[in-house]
């Protein structure tokens, strides 16, 4: 039976118009202040970002974003411009999951995994701002509320560096104040990853988190032989060590090992996380929000770790992460990327005096990207 009271509510509800207007969408290609290498990815010069904006019939504007390691950009911006846009203008922004599945299926034949969770993405945290705006709430609280700041570690990328180079920016982290650190993995001899793994946690010291990661570059093998030569440097996690479609080789190495192992950057859809968590025996999940279908998808990810009592945990953006883990009460550790998109967004990035992230406390998911920083990087906008 419906109240008066919940009529009013209704009502009220029913005269908030959220219908989409418009969607700009546009193109940057940011340079990164040096070359950084992975295993697998080879030399990293810059990275692309593709903002979404998306304004309602009411003048609400939300801003979504996703992002890559230099490559398929613009194909994203085509899939949100081309394919996306016409049906979504005049849809009711605040109907989030429905938009989510419309994406999804409109393109699921040919796109089904790939570049479109990352079109997808841009599109969904747009339209999470939009219901953050419309609350008049922070991210952190709207997508949970469990805390407004969470763990986390500075994530190199720094395969490519020498053994003094490579000392000398984990001690840059150090004097930051991180309390974490990770750095990549996958040398031709895994022997001289293990004399690296050495020289870093004797920098660090004991009670520094330190994790490392081999982009899915290493044979099942050579994983194992790796990871139980490092068991005895006290290793949070050992990430990527093989190529992620293989579960099971991941279980072979997870049960060769005392060092728990992490995925998710390369799981782009919440079917991949779930079949990951049944078969891989992961420790810890990866979701990242800007390819696994936005903050919609980094929340089914998060629910299916949960209730499978593992610890919730991502790769990059982490300018937005930080308020989607702060949000959740299993929260692992969020990793602060190499790709610092923080450094062109408007708020700043915090860390408090324990080394914790902490979410900004401003309406909205807390990233807004400045044009006197990315202007000149504009490449191609709608
Ligand atoms: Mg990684």
């Amino acid at each position: 039976m419906v109240n008066s009271t919940s009529k009013a509510d209704i009502s009220s509800i029913h005269s908030v118009d959220l219908r989409i207007r418009s969607i700009k969408t546009e193109y940057y290609q940011i340079p990164l202040a040096e070359v950084l290498s992975d295993a697998k990815h080879g030399d990293h010069t810059h990275f692309e970002v593709i903002v979404s904006k998306i304004t309602c019939s009411n003048g609400i504007e939300g801003i979504g974003y996703t992002y890559t390691g230099g490559k398929g950009g613009r194909a994203i911006y085509s899939l949100i411009e081309d394919e996306l846009k016409p049906i979504l203008l005049g849809k009711d922004a605040s109907r989030i999951s429905h938009i989510w599945e419309e994406m999804t299926y409109h393109l699921h034949y040919v796109g089904r995994g790939g570049l479109l969770s990352f079109a997808i993405s841009a599109v969904d945290i747009a339209l999470w701002d939009i219901r953050c705006k419309q609350l008049g709430e922070p991210l952190w609280k709207v997508a949970g509320g469990s805390n407004d700041r969470t763990r986390c570690y500075a994530g190199g990328i720094d395969l490519n560096f020498s053994e003094e180079k490579l000392l000398n920016n984990i001690q840059g982290y150090l004097d930051k104040g991180f309390k974490g650190v990770k750095i990549k993995v996958g040398k031709a001899d895994y022997r001289e990853d293990v004399a690296r793994v050495e020289s870093v946690r004797k920098l660090i010291g004991d009670d520094t988190i330190f994790m490392v990661d081999a982009n899915y570059s290493l044979p099942v093998e050579t994983a194992i032989r790796f990871a139980k030569a490092i068991e005895k440097y006290d290793i949070k996690w050992f990430e990527e060590p093989t190529i992620p479609d293989d579960y099971l080789g991941y279980a072979r190495i997870a049960q060769a090992t005392s060092i728990p192992l992490a995925m998710g950057e390369n799981l782009h859809t919440v079917y991949e996380f779930n079949y990951a968590v049944q078969q891989a025996k992961l420790g810890f999940l990866q979701p990242d929000a800007s390819n696994i279908g936005g903050i919609t998808g980094w929340m089914k990810v998060a629910e299916l770790a949960y209730i499978n009592n593992l610890p919730i945990c991502t790769h990059g953006m982490h300018e937005l992460h930080v308020s989607l883990m702060s949000s959740q009460p299993h929260a692992g550790y969020m990793e602060v990327h190499s790709f610092p998109i923080h450094e062109y967004i408007k708020q700043p990035f915090v860390l408090d005096k324990q080394g914790n992230a902490v979410a900004p406390n401003v309406v909205g998911t807390g990233v807004e990207f400045d044009p006197t920083l990315v202007n000149s990087f504009l490449v191609k906008q709608s």
